[in-house]
């Protein structure tokens, strides 16, 4: 409707509600996002529980149209249902891969570098070859890269999800299920996937201290994951509390504003090459 007058009249007319014209607004400027470079990618460490060092990291998506930012809670959806995060998608594995190799470069001793996979570039015929050419182009192994798939995206189509994670496994890249335990997978299918790492959603982790129900998942969960030789992730670890009984309880790895929040990567190299380790 951009240009014609009646139809942009008829965009904001007043009978349109608050939130959809909000949400236009957002997919508008989202559409130019690439193009203004407005994204930039923090990292928030990966802590193994065994030693208590930091193997890997998280990207997480930023974005800051107009200096001002945007949560990807909002955003991510939005870039979900329009498509865009296809091409934004491409953008975060490839600007990963060439921070991963800057931190090789300047000598960060960090293993891998993990980025989070929507479901519609999973579902895009070219996810492989874009995968790969990220790789290629930052010169990065495929065993520095580590990938995360929601439990929902699997369960979503089982098949062309096990034949992808296939390809991407065989190529040495670490695959994890994200948000584990908010979907319905069982433990029958999940054996089914070539998966190395389940990662344990912040909201079983969250009351674990005070809610013998969550407690009893989390456990369950791990026992669980150790059965299928899957590694464990905690996400959302805040406390002191959580993380004693993670560690208890023989979780691998852990993830939260405990030990830190998502930084930019400059400053999580500080970190990682400070005199007293992570
Ligand atoms: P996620 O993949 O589950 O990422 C973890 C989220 O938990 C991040 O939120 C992180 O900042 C937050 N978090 C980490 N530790 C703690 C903690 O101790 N307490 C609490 N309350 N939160 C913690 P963020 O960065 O806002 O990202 C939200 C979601 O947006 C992500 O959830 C992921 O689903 C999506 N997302 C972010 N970046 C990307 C991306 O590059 N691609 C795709 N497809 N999705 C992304
Ligand atoms: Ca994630
Ligand atoms: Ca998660
Ligand atoms: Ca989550």
């Amino acid at each position: 409707a951009k240009g014609t007058g009646r139809g942009n009249y008829q965009f904001f007319a007043p009978e349109m509600n608050r939130a959809a014209r909000e949400r236009l607004e957002l997919e508008t400027s989202l559409r130019h996002a690439l193009d203004r470079r407005e994204f930039h990618l923090e990292f928030q460490p990966i802590v193994a529980l065994d030693g208590d060092v930091v193997r890997s990291a998280e990207a997480l998506l930023r974005w800051q149209p107009g200096g001002k930012a945007v949560a990807p809670d909002r955003f991510i959806p939005v870039a979900e249902e329009t498509g865009l995060i296809v091409p934004i998608g491409e953008w975060v594995l490839k600007a990963a891969c060439a921070q991963f190799k800057r931190w090789q470069a300047m000598g960060v001793p960090l293993g891998r570098v993990v980025v989070n996979l929507s479901a519609r570039q999973f579902a895009h015929r070219n996810l492989v070859s874009v995968v790969r050419r990220a790789l290629d182009e930052a010169d990065c192994a495929p065993e520095q890269l580590g990938l995360e798939i929601t439990e929902s995206l699997l369960m979503a189509n089982p098949l062309e999800a096990i034949r992808v994670l296939t390809v991407l496994s065989d190529m040495g890249i670490q695959i994890s299920v994200d948000d584990f335990g908010t979907g319905y997978s069982s433990l029958s299918y999940l054996k089914r996937f070539p998966i190395h790492k389940i990662k344990i959603d912040r909201s079983f982790v969250r009351d674990l201290a005070t809610d013998p129900e969550d407690a009893a998942i989390v456990t369950a969960i791990i026992a669980m994951a150790h059965s299928l030789d899957c590694s464990v992730v905690a996400e959302g670890v805040e406390t002191e509390q959580q993380l004693a009984f993670l560690r208890e309880r023989g979780c691998d790895e852990y993830q939260g504003y405990y030990f830190s929040r998502p930084l930019p990567a400059d400053t999580l190299m500080a970190r990682l090459l400070a005199p007293s380790g992570a």
